[in-house]
């Protein structure tokens, strides 16, 4: 008998998983069919950029761009690790090649490009990679006049790049004018985590910011403002919520209902594509 319990316990393994806000076991599969937010709580999990431009792109399908970009490691940087060793074990563990998707595709019938960052790959940092493929993605908006979408998911500017990051956030903010200028829209929608320079440039510059329920958002990180201005900040402080009423964030947008705020939203801002008008106009024509 003991040997079958025990593999009753390896296959049972992982099966299970506990809320990390309402403390409710969740079955693993019913998590990953509801895109990581709690069927009990509604508190929204995690997502990775994968399943992330899964969940928004119609179908599912999505063509990738600049897929081949890597980082050349210009300060040769060495912390308690070495940043190529940290490259390295997060270009095996996401099979990416740095903390960005960008990919385009069709977002209920429209053509849309989507940017979506991923956190498992050195915290979702900004480095050279993120901040060129993100300025190219732009460009190609412009270029298409597709609307934008970036989904941040960051702890901000990649120190182990140090200035050479932070420059990233003057050319990604350069390309945004150009953007706005040829306007075509751009929605940026914050979850959890958005903070330091990624905060600090694009992801505020949308025509729209948006966040999900209970994110964290912020510059600088709480126990630091708190030494700095002296005083104890109030409860919720960094949260979607208290951004929202504070006035940072347009709207605070549930994951169920993000795709369809998006589409609405570029219905809005940008009534009529071009190829649909003229399409329009040849069938009136003929
Ligand atoms: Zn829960």
């Amino acid at each position: 008998m003991k040997p079958e319990d025990g593999e009753k316990r390896v296959r049972t393994e992982g099966l299970w998983l506990k809320c990390e806000k309402c403390g409710q076991i969740v079955w693993r599969k019913a998590l990953e069919d509801n895109f990581q937010v709690c069927p009990k709580c509604g508190y929204h999990g995690r997502l990775d950029a994968r399943t992330r431009l899964t969940m928004l792109f119609d179908e599912g399908k999505f063509e990738q761009f600049d897929t081949c970009l890597v980082s050349t490691n210009p300060l040769e940087f060495v912390d308690t690790k070495k940043y190529s060793d940290r490259l390295a074990a997060s270009q095996a563990a996401t099979h990416l090649r740095d903390a960005i998707i960008s990919a385009g595709g069709s977002l209920n019938g429209r053509r849309v490009h989507i940017c979506a960052m991923e956190l498992k790959f050195v915290g979702g940092s900004m480095g050279t990679v993120v901040g060129e493929v993100i300025t190219r993605a732009i460009e190609r908006s412009m270029e298409q006049k597709a609307p934008l979408v970036i989904v941040s998911a960051s702890g901000g500017a990649r120190m182990q790049e140090g200035a050479i990051s932070l420059m990233q956030l003057g050319k990604i903010s350069a390309a945004l004018m150009r953007l706005d200028q040829a306007r075509v829209p751009y929605i940026s929608v914050l979850t959890d985590p958005t903070t330091g320079g990624v905060t600090a440039s694009f992801a505020m510059l949308g025509d729209l910011n948006i966040a999900e329920p209970g994110a964290l958002i912020g510059f600088a990180g709480p126990r630091v403002i708190e030494q700095t201005i002296r005083q104890k900040l109030p409860a919720g402080f960094q949260t979607s919520e208290f951004l929202l009423q504070h006035g940072f964030l347009d709207a605070v947008v549930k994951r169920e209902d993000l795709k369809n705020y998006l589409s609405k939203t570029l219905d809005f801002l940008a009534p009529a594509p071009a190829e649909k008008a003229e399409a329009g106009a040849v069938t009136r024509a003929s």
